[in-house]
């Protein structure tokens, strides 16, 4: 992290800087809302904004943006910090909660009708958005705009006092119903809402809304550069108007900036949708491996440096669009291929006899664990073993390389063997193959070199262990240009989950959780979270061929 990213955000930081504003420093924050998962968009996030810390030497608090009571809760508090922790980042000892500056944020607020700047309002929800106007017209002033301070201030007390009911009264800023800007056409600040917070309790009967707390946090914290998503560039005005109005220092208050949200192809990235698909059981949960949130990419075997490489690489833009799937496939390989040790697993299984090879022989046959890392372990090898039913064709054309009738093949780590018979059931079906094997070819022996096109993997009868892979794919299904057709539910890839009884070499019986491997010529596949030494899981994290490559030189 040596070299400064340019980007136009790191640009406004430099020109900051030697402008001498913000002696103490850069000072950014994440403020996630804790009312869901945190997802791969929120990942863009955390990078770009710890990552600017870093960069400059400064600091990034980790803020709850906890401003909503009834969607909150301590369990996405957990996943949160879990969340960040292992994408490699740390907020130190600034941990905070926009619920903590309530008292503040009432005083902020007290202050704002004492200026004149902000009133009661008894207009419904409704008719807000009637007197609101439209893009084209300008909004009509509310009849209790014009409240004296004393009235505003005894009725906004009484709000908090819990004198009145839900909706009954809003805390307007009090700015210009005509503004070309909507959010400037005297947003909502305060909204009554009797209801439990998972930090204050009961304390509070009304809660600032986002574009007011937001702001105040940033300030109260002296954060510099405040990065959001585009969605808020209308509210920045907004967001200068409040701080200007409060007196801070022009100088060295937070300024707000905007950059493009990340969506990615095949996917949904927005929380409400997210929490369809779990509420509704389209998945198995917010960690289901398919998800795109982090504990379902982490549980899928994405790895922390995959993810922060992938965040860098798109870089931070100012429009909107969808970033291609594969390219994050593509980081995951990348990294997988250095961290993984390759071993051999067959997923769909079909039994071959050796018919010539001693019935009651087993032999150990060494097998590199790693192509540079090397280490070694001693593949057994018997009479019985099976290959990936795919990996043979009774009437194979002229370029399959694989196993054929009558056809040679080498095994991977071990001999080349000839198909001599192929045994049926009574329905026709494959059942098993007789071969015969090259007892000269394996490793030192003299037939080791022999030209053969085609190596297939394998794994020995007797000691193959069992194991449940899952074999994950899309989560949706997308035209060609990675759009969605309407309605997201509808467009749930059906096949986004296939599970087989596989058969793995036995050097994976004590593995751990959250190891990865290659399984060779399969793809990358991880150890899930449930599996035990009794019953083997292995997720499917990504397969090997790499088709962001094509993308990216087309
Ligand atoms: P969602 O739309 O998924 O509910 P959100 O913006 O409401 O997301 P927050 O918890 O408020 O979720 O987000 C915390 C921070 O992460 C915000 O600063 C937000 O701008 C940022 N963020 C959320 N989604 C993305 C994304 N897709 N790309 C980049 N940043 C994002
Ligand atoms: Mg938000």
């Amino acid at each position: 992290m040596s070299e400064k990213k340019t980007h136009f955000i790191q640009n406004i930081i430099n020109e900051d800087l030697a402008a001498g504003k913000y002696p103490d420093g850069v000072h950014t924050r994440f403020p996630p809302e804790p009312n869901g998962y945190l997802h791969i968009g929120h990942a863009k996030s955390i990078c770009l904004n710890f990552g600017l810390a870093i960069e400059n030497d400064g600091k990034c608090n980790l803020r709850y943006d906890d401003t909503n009571p009834t969607k909150e809760d301590t369990e996405y508090v957990d996943s949160i910090e879990e969340d960040i922790k292992w994408l490699g980042f740390s907020w130190d000892d600034r941990k905070f909660y926009a619920s903590d500056y309530f008292e503040k944020l009432y005083e902020y607020a007290v202050i704002l009708i004492k200026k004149g700047l902000a009133y009661v309002d008894d207009l419904s929800a409704e008719e807000i958005r009637q007197y609101r106007g439209t893009l084209t017209e300008p909004g009509k002033e509310s009849p209790y705009r014009n409240r004296s301070v004393e009235e505003n201030l005894d009725l906004f007390s009484r709000m908090r006092a819990g004198e009145f009911k839900d909706g009954e009264k809003v805390l307007r800023a009090k700015i210009d119903m005509a503004s070309p800007n909507i959010v400037m056409r005297d947003t909502v600040i305060y909204r009554i809402a009797h209801a439990h917070h998972h930090r204050t309790g009961d304390a509070w009967r009304i809660y600032p809304m986002y574009d007011f707390a937001h702001p105040l946090s940033d300030a109260i914290e002296n954060i510099t550069h405040s990065v959001c998503t585009l969605e808020f560039e209308e509210h920045r005005p907004f967001y200068d108007w409040l701080l200007d109005s409060l007196d801070f220092d022009a100088n060295a208050r937070p300024k707000q900036i905007e950059f493009a949200r990340l969506n990615l192809t095949n996917t949904v990235t927005s929380k409400r949708k997210l929490r369809q698909l779990v509420e509704e059981n389209y998945v198995a949960g917010w960690d289901d491996p398919r998800m795109p949130t982090l504990s379902g990419l982490r549980r899928r075997g994405y790895t922390p440096a995959a993810i922060r490489n992938f965040c860098d690489e798109i870089g931070v833009a100012k429009s909107n669009s969808v970033v291609n799937i594969a390219m994050l496939e593509h980081f995951l390989r990348d990294d997988l291929n250095e961290r993984a040790d390759r071993i051999m697993a067959v997923l769909k299984p079909l039994k071959v006899t050796l018919t010539n090879y001693p019935e009651d022989k087993t032999e150990y046959l060494p097998a590199d664990n790693h192509p540079t890392r090397g280490g070694k372990r001693y593949l057994p090898f018997s009479r019985e073993i099976y290959i990936e039913r795919d990996d043979f064709m009774e009437d194979a054309p002229k370029k399959f390389f694989r196993l054929k009738p009558g056809g040679e093949v080498r095994l991977k780590h071990a001999y080349i063997i000839r198909c001599d018979e192929v045994v049926k059931d009574e329905n026709g079906n494959i059942t098993e193959l007789k071969c015969s094997v090259d007892m000269e070819s394996k490793s030192g022996c003299p037939n080791a070199n022999r030209k053969i096109k085609g190596t297939i993997h394998w794994v020995e009868k007797n000691s193959a262990i069992p194991s449940e892979v899952r074999l994950y794919d899309y989560l949706l299904t997308t035209d060609e240009n990675g759009n969605i057709s309407g309605d997201f539910i509808a467009s749930l890839n059906k096949n986004s989950l296939e599970t087989v009884n596989a058969l793995i070499e036995p050097s994976v019986k004590y593995t751990a959780p959250g190891t990865h491997y290659q399984f060779l010529r399969m793809g990358y596949f991880v150890v899930d979270k449930d599996s035990t030494p009794q019953k083997l899981i292995f997720n499917r994290s990504v397969g090997l061929k790499d088709s962001w490559a094509k993308v990216k030189d087309k």
